[in-house]
């Protein structure tokens, strides 16, 4: 009698050009598999094994079980007796949607331009964007950041992170500040001590202080590709089949009060002061790196992957390209290898090139 090898639902195989994962967008964890066990499931989530086996001599047949095996013994698959039970199983829709015009935002907070917040959170309403990531740079004072989070909490916004310099923040107010703040999802201080969690409250992922010890200058920290930065999650996976996971609904205002997709990128289209957000949100030319998908840029689009990496287009490995390759990404699909980025000469001569050049306005041409 036939038995069949399913693949859970949750579980998705995404091919690279020398290995695949299988993501379990379920359990958010993924696993790392030879591109033929992947071969296996190109045209059905179900597979005859039995079947196969007929066809393959004795060593093929020991490496089929042993890929059996492997994915029985991760519960990425199971066994059924007939293809009226694998139908029971449908796979998972991929389609994706927001229920905003803006999902989230960046705010880089600097003393160089006057922050309206009470203005933003108004817009923001209108955008229905509920969720804000406050970044300084510079030293910040505890009145100005319950301020700050007064404002949000009378808002629509229902979460916050704020990234601030440890300097001149006493500990005990600032767990005062999270305990009191519910919308405080994450509190992170840089050029503290030591990395890690200084406070955590009540260990439900959110209302936590993490520190990092290095002291972050400038927007230019972002952009990072590294495996502890993969989402491995249905939210990731699926917006990553249609859009640009970076990018996709996300706006931002940079050290300066300019409106940019990222507070990284060079082109902005406007300053706060004089151009509504939801102008901005509206404009074509500003929502064409949303469709940015990773299996159109080069280098990425052959990387197993490619849908639960984050992406970057503010720092490109060949500035101006809208499908090069992230600059600070050290991974090499074709090797398989991961190398230090910064240690890579040309990349490190790409970063002068970004540092130098000016933030200008949109222009069609
Ligand atoms: S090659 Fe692209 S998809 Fe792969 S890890 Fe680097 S940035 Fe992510």
């Amino acid at each position: 009698m036939a038995r069949y090898l399913c693949l859970h639902s949750n579980c998705m195989i995404v091919g690279g050009i020398s290995r695949s994962t299988i993501c379990d967008i379920q359990r958010n964890e993924y696993h790392l598999v030879p591109n033929s066990l992947a071969g296996m499931f190109a045209e059905s989530r179900f597979v005859d094994t039995g079947k196969i086996k007929k066809s393959l001599d004795a060593h093929s047949c020991a490496i089929l079980d042993e890929y059996e095996n492997f994915l029985i013994r991760n519960e990425l698959a199971f066994y059924a007796g007939s293809l009226k039970e694998c139908s029971h199983f449908p796979p998972v829709s991929t389609e994706w949607d927001f229920p905003a015009h803006i999902s989230n935002m960046i705010i880089d907070v600097s003393d160089a331009y006057e922050l309206d917040l009470a203005s933003v959170l108004a817009s923001l309403k209108n955008l229905n964007c509920r969720y804000i990531q406050f970044r300084f740079y510079e030293k910040v004072r505890m009145p100005q950041l319950k301020k700050m989070v007064g404002l949000v909490n009378n808002s629509h916004v229902i979460s916050i992170d704020i990234l601030a310099p440890s300097e001149g923040l006493e500990v005990s107010e600032l767990i005062s500040l999270v305990e009191n703040n519910r919308k405080i999802n994450h509190f992170i201080l840089h050029n503290y001590a030591y990395d890690g969690v200084l406070y955590d409250e009540g260990g439900f992922g959110v209302g936590k202080i993490l520190t990092v010890s290095e002291r972050l200058e400038s927007e230019m920290h972002c952009g990072i590709i590294h495996p502890n930065y993969f989402s491995v999650n249905i939210e990731t996976y699926t917006e990553a089949q249609h859009f640009n996971t970076c990018l996709n609904r996300k706006i931002s205002i940079d050290r300066n009060g300019f409106i940019k997709n990222c507070p990284s990128m060079k082109q902005h289209f406007g300053h706060l002061s004089d151009t509504k957000l939801e102008d901005v949100a509206g404009n074509e030319a500003f929502r064409q790196y949303w469709h940015i998908r990773k299996d159109e840029i080069r280098k990425c689009r052959d990387c197993e992957f490619r849908y639960i990496c984050t992406d970057c287009r503010a720092y490109t490995e060949y500035p101006g390209d809208l499908h090069a390759a992230p600059l600070k990404c050290g991974y090499d699909p074709y090797s398989c290898e991961w190398e230090e980025w910064s240690s890579n000469p040309l990349k490190k001569k790409a970063m002068e090139t970004y540092s130098a050049s000016p933030t200008l306005q949109y222009s069609e041409a």
